[in-house]
């Protein structure tokens, strides 16, 4: 083929969304939350605009940003990245994911991935020439099958690309996973792309393994946030990386010529924002646990079976006992004829389990939308 992604269609989020909308069912489908931005952020932004912040940033992200997300990452990880040499501010997370890979992988080289995996991983790695080796999770509690990942890698794996908290199951990786993962890297020139964009969504007292507080994983590592998420502001498009300074450099020249810069006015929100509220972080894991057993309580009035969720905003579930529909087909179904938006797992795989009944429910919603929706699906 002449262009670069034949085997890409819209997105799954995309196509579940306009179904939701044609069908005005209740979208639990694509990921974002339904309810407002802290008040704070809106009146940062808006003095921002007024104060005459609209012109360009800097290329690597406003020096108030990045001291800010410095000083965060200090509070929460335990080590402050130099806000000069090892923080960028990038449109999302999503560019963040492109300049990472577009910065390391050359023509050939093997990028290690692991299925089920967001689904802008794989056309990030085929735009530059590069080959996705899929590696499955575990398809009941999507833990790294150590030994498949193992076997994955080769002289030619350049990079390895990792999740957690994970999107679509909600699992985190443990202390444990970290500690193999260091050990199984050490001694190797592989990098390590680290996807935390739910990192301050995680339950039940756990803590969020971020690759920062394992220093063999750090100076090898892109480690990737996204505001959108912390502020339920997905429009809003804004995350950074950290990563070491060679690795940053490289990944600047990918940024400067990609967006060059990141919306400008609210770079300076977030800078208040983390430095005046840092509640609002530190409470977010809190904040979604409510939504998340009130979510699983209502669930247990259906036919559904939920799987655990220990970290992220989605909820696996299981719908054999409703269906033998494939959950593409479900999804349909589900949207047209019972007005609830689900997306199906298998858009996140290369090769989805034979059989697998799995369809992922947004529970970033509140307590009416929720409520709507477990209405509907109590019927099913
Ligand atoms: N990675 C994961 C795992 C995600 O779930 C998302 C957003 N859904 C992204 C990256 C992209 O984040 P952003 O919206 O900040 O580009
Ligand atoms: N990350 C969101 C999700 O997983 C969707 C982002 C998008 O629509 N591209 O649902």
């Amino acid at each position: 083929p002449i262009t670069r992604l034949p085997k890409v269609g819209t997105t799954i989020f995309t196509v579940m969304s306009q179904l939701a909308m044609e069908h005005q069912a209740v979208n639990l489908g694509q990921g974002f939350p339904d309810f407002d931005v802290p008040e704070r952020l809106i009146n940062e932004l808006d003095k921002a605009m007024r104060t005459g912040q609209n012109q360009y940033a800097p290329m690597p992200g406003t020096p108030a940003l990045r001291d800010a997300i410095a000083d965060k990452t200090l509070a929460c990880y335990g080590v402050r990245p130099d806000p000069a040499t090892e923080i960028t501010v990038c449109s999302g997370a999503s560019e963040a994911i492109f300049n990472a890979v577009a910065a390391v992988v050359h023509p050939g080289d093997e990028v290690i991935v692991l299925d089920p995996c967001y689904d802008c991983y794989e056309p990030a790695i085929d735009l530059v020439g590069g080959v996705a080796v899929h590696v499955g999770l575990d398809p009941e509690t999507f833990a790294p099958d150590w030994d498949a990942i193992r076997a994955a890698i080769t002289p030619k794996t350049r990079l390895l690309m990792i999740n957690s908290p994970h999107n679509p199951s909600g699992a985190i990786w443990s202390a444990q996973d970290m500690a193999t993962l260091d050990a199984l890297l050490a001694d190797t020139g592989i990098y390590l792309l680290s996807d935390e964009v739910y990192e301050h969504i995680v339950f039940d007292d756990a803590r969020h393994e971020s690759a920062l507080r394992y220093p063999g994983l750090r100076e090898r590592a892109f480690v990737i946030s996204s505001f959108g998420k912390t502020y339920h502001c997905t429009g809003w498009k804004l995350g950074y990386v950290v990563a070491p300074p060679m690795l940053t450099a490289e990944l600047r020249k990918v940024h400067q010529y990609n967006t060059f810069c990141t919306f400008a006015p609210a770079q300076a929100a977030f800078a208040a924002m983390i430095r005046d509220e840092p509640e609002h972080y530190q409470e977010l894991g809190a904040f979604y646990q409510k939504r998340r057993d009130a979510f699983r309580e209502q669930l247990g009035r259906t036919r559904f079976r939920a799987l655990p969720v220990p970290g992220g905003y989605f909820q696996l579930v299981d719908y054999s006992a409703i269906s033998d529909m494939n959950d593409v087909e479900f999804s349909r179904w589900l949207t047209i004829e019972k007005g609830v938006t689900a997306i199906p797992l298998s858009p996140f795989y290369a090769q989805a389990p034979q059989g697998q009944r799995l369809v992922r429910l947004c529970f970033a919603k509140s307590d009416a939308t929720l409520a709507a929706a477990i209405e509907r699906l109590e019927a099913l």
